[in-house]
């Protein structure tokens, strides 16, 4: 993307880029600061009241009788694992297209990750291929809900049950999405989310969190995350440091009843996307659920020179993501096994910007300039 990444062109008045984080904290920026003076004040930075608090408001949110605030969604997965007794010598089932954290968290448990090609109209794992990768070694089930898309949970939860899987649903993009009118997150054995800035709930600075509704797995999680400790200096098993701090806790305390209000203004975007754009494909929106539209992704046989046209006229796109998981010199497991959905989608897809501070001008530019794209 070096390449034809335009610096000239972000000087310039017009420039859309593909988030804004100077405006992102204006709507709520008095009580952020009014919140980091509280966790100042109070003197404690570290699984307090902020944190207890968190963690019970989104319990409540996604409908789950329990949360842990962890320090990230890459953690958040690897911890939830953790508590399921995966780790060496056992096989996790993912997806093909994903962002990499979610093969590198099954990775920092020990266990192999082993990847699932792709439904090509939305991007979602292929549930009817994840059978043909279940081995005597296999554990779990990671999916994902790629760009704030739930995945087929009935069909997961049915080869989960079938086969004796644990299921951590990889929320990291969907916080918000539901699948029928159960919220993701509250479906699987545990629900890993994010709150890295980018995420619909951002926080300032890394964080994320585990919702469950067991209360054994919540009791090892809650000692995980904390060394493994289960009193103070006892420690019954090998956990580590992964705590979601006081001031993220309270500033994401103050952000988390703006979210509605802020997915159904990416909802917005996302339709007008969707009825305005004639030249491009957009990826398909299942009717099983709510989407969080996360990312908007499209695709076009001409990506590259879409690309670069866009950038000439001062929109900034990225791709997610360019390289498969099995393409990845990390990742050398199924180095020669072929995924075609999955090797063919990333070399078509491109995420317009989307998220609620894009003006409705600055979206109507992109699909009029998107329109005036001669292939
Ligand atoms: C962002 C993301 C993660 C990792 O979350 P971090 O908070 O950055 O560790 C994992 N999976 C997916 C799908 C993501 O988008």
């Amino acid at each position: 993307m070096s390449t034809i990444f335009n610096e000239a062109n972000r000087n310039k008045n017009h420039y859309v880029f593909f988030n804004d984080f100077q405006s992102e904290s204006l709507p709520f920026r008095e009580e952020i600061i009014g919140a980091v003076n509280r966790v100042i004040k109070s003197g404690w930075y570290i699984l307090g009241n902020e944190l207890r608090q968190f963690e019970e408001n989104f319990a409540n949110y996604i409908g789950a009788k329990y949360c842990i605030g962890v320090a990230s969604g890459t953690e958040a997965i690897a911890l939830s694992l953790m508590a399921g007794r995966i780790g060496p010598g056992s096989e996790v089932i993912t997806t093909n297209l994903t962002a990499f954290p979610t093969i590198t968290a099954i990775m920092q448990t020990g266990a192999q990750p082993v990847v699932v090609d792709i439904f090509e109209n939305t991007g979602l794992i292929n549930w009817q291929k994840i059978e043909d990768h279940i081995s005597e070694k296999t554990r779990a089930i990671v999916p994902v809900h790629l760009y704030g898309q739930s995945c087929n949970m009935t069909e997961i939860m049915t080869i989960a049950r079938k086969h004796g899987l644990f299921v951590v649903e990889d929320c990291a993009q969907a916080t918000g999405a539901t699948f029928m009118d159960t919220k993701c997150g509250a479906i699987g054995n545990c629900g890993a989310f994010s709150f890295y800035p980018t995420k619909n709930l951002g926080a300032y600075g890394d964080a994320g969190a585990i919702t469950t509704n067991d209360e054994n797995i919540y009791l090892q999680l809650i000692s995980l995350r904390n060394y493994g400790q289960t009193q103070r200096y006892y420690h019954d098993h090998p956990g580590i440091n992964s705590r979601m701090d006081e001031l993220q806790a309270a500033i994401l305390n103050v952000k988390l009843p703006y979210l509605e209000t802020r997915n159904a203004e990416r909802k917005s975007i996302a339709q007008r996307y969707r009825q305005g754009l004639k030249k491009v494909t957009c990826l398909t929106e299942n009717d099983y659920g709510q989407h969080a539209n996360h990312l908007f992704v499209i695709k076009s046989p001409k990506r590259k020179q879409l690309m670069e046209y866009l950038e000439n006229k001062n929109v900034q796109t990225l791709i997610h993501y360019p390289v498969p998981v099995t393409s990845q010199k990390a990742f050398q497991w199924q180095k020669d096994e072929s995924l075609p959905e999955s090797e063919k989608f990333a070399n078509s897809i491109l995420s317009l910007p989307i998220y609620p501070e894009l003006s409705k001008e600055n979206s109507n530019y992109i699909i009029e300039v998107i329109n005036e794209f001669e292939e």
